[in-house]
């Protein structure tokens, strides 16, 4: 009996040492059994201030038993901060707590913004004073950055030449911006004032030279006559052309050696003189027009009527003051005349247009004849008028940036 007794007092140690032990265990190695985990493993990048974060799937089993809703984020992402980051989460039973942290680098890929103030492209004269007018830069994450702009070129004014300057920003991230200007140092014209008073006495270009110019065309009828008397000849001319007749013979002005520019796409007063967009909108589209029959922007100009025009005070209050500017400013060179062959209202006869032109034709200065190749008594006047110039020793040349040939502004 007494035996006995001690069995089963035996078989219940045995049993409650086995329980604690048990017990013992799970408290000891329970917890391996508590799963958290997020299927992102290394570093996640996010790009600054993305509107599309996503937090991460994160899932809690124990024993195999999904626990999710027991997940707790402990924190959240600032996807303003640039940098490595992580986001802590935890999972919580009766008896077990687990820990993650998920990690992720906020990145900015975003390169600052860069505006040039004042013009892309800008000419002055030598001895003439320049000063940059710089750039603004903001960056997505630096905020304004224009004080760190590193500017690389200097202009000479002392002598004639072109300088590029390069605008460079690098944000906190390393996202770089670049722009530039380019700055054209010109010689002043020998030629007579800047302004001149206008008029014939006006001495445009070299002296001695007959600069034919021909406005408002190509035109089908008449471009091709006064072309062959200008190959006829060997002379060159510069055309000032507009969005009229066939392309044809704008690419056969330029093959044929003689300069072709621009005088504006619509040659409406009423429209380009109304505001300085209205103008080089329409510049910009007979550029345009040239470039694409050429292959090269022309950089040489006239206005419709001349700087001196007064037809655009109808329109807009200081508007020529304003182009003539604007035009040099970006590079342009545009050009009046000091001769008018009176072929655009004062005759129609090709005797009379004859005339006008050779009675001022003057030896001692530049001349810069006025002319349409959009008429009749033009493509019939100018056999004998450069035949004149010939038989005189004039020499004809193409206009080029050099020659200032500029009337009065009026307006
Ligand atoms: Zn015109």
């Amino acid at each position: 009996m007494k035996k006995k007794r001690l069995k089963k007092k035996y078989i219940i140690i045995v049993i409650v040492a086995v329980i604690l032990l048990l017990v013992l265990l799970f408290f000891l190695f329970g917890d391996n059994f508590l799963k958290l985990e997020t299927k992102s493993k290394k570093t996640t990048e996010v790009e600054y201030a993305t509107k599309d974060f996503k937090y991460p799937k994160v899932t809690c089993k124990y024993l195999g038993i999904d626990k999710s809703k027991n997940i707790k984020r402990l924190n959240n992402i600032d996807l303003k901060k640039v940098g490595k980051q992580d986001i802590k989460y935890s999972c919580k039973t009766l008896t077990f707590k687990k820990d993650i942290k998920v990690k992720y680098d906020v990145v900015d890929k975003v390169a600052p913004e860069m505006k040039l103030k004042g013009d892309k492209s800008l000419t002055i004269y030598v001895g003439e004073k320049y000063v940059d007018k710089g750039v603004t830069a903001t960056d997505n994450v630096d905020g304004d950055i224009s004080k760190k702009v590193v500017v690389e070129g200097t202009v000479n004014t002392k002598k004639e030449g072109k300088t590029e300057i390069t605008y460079t920003i690098t944000d906190s991230s390393g996202n770089k911006t670049t722009l530039k200007r380019t700055v054209t140092v010109k010689k002043r014209p020998v030629n007579g004032p800047r302004y001149s008073g206008g008029g014939s006495s006006m001495g445009c270009g070299e002296a001695g030279v007959i600069y034919l110019t021909f406005d408002d065309g190509p035109n089908g009828l008449y471009t091709p006559v006064i072309l062959d008397a200008l190959k006829k000849h060997g002379v060159k001319a510069t055309f000032f052309v507009t969005m009229a007749g066939p392309d044809s013979m704008i690419k056969r002005e330029y093959n044929e050696g003689h300069a072709v520019a621009l005088h504006t796409a619509s040659h409406d007063y009423g429209y380009i003189y109304s505001s300085s967009a209205n103008y080089w909108a329409d510049l910009n589209k007979v550029s345009a027009r040239v470039e694409r029959l050429t292959g090269k922007k022309s950089m040489l100009m006239r206005f419709p009527g001349g700087v001196s025009n007064t037809i655009s005070r109808h329109y807009k209050n200081g508007i020529m003051s304003q182009l003539a500017k604007e035009v040099e400013d970006k590079g342009y060179t545009y050009f009046d005349w000091n001769i008018s062959s009176g072929d655009a209202g004062g005759t129609t006869d090709p005797n009379q247009e004859y005339r006008n032109v050779v009675n001022s034709l003057s030896k001692s200065r530049g001349n810069v004849i006025l002319m349409h190749d959009i008429k009749k008594h033009t493509s019939l006047a100018i056999d004998s008028i450069i035949k004149y110039g010939k038989d005189n020793g004039y020499q004809f040349k193409v206009l080029t940036s050099d020659v200032i040939c500029h009337q009065g502004i009026n307006n």
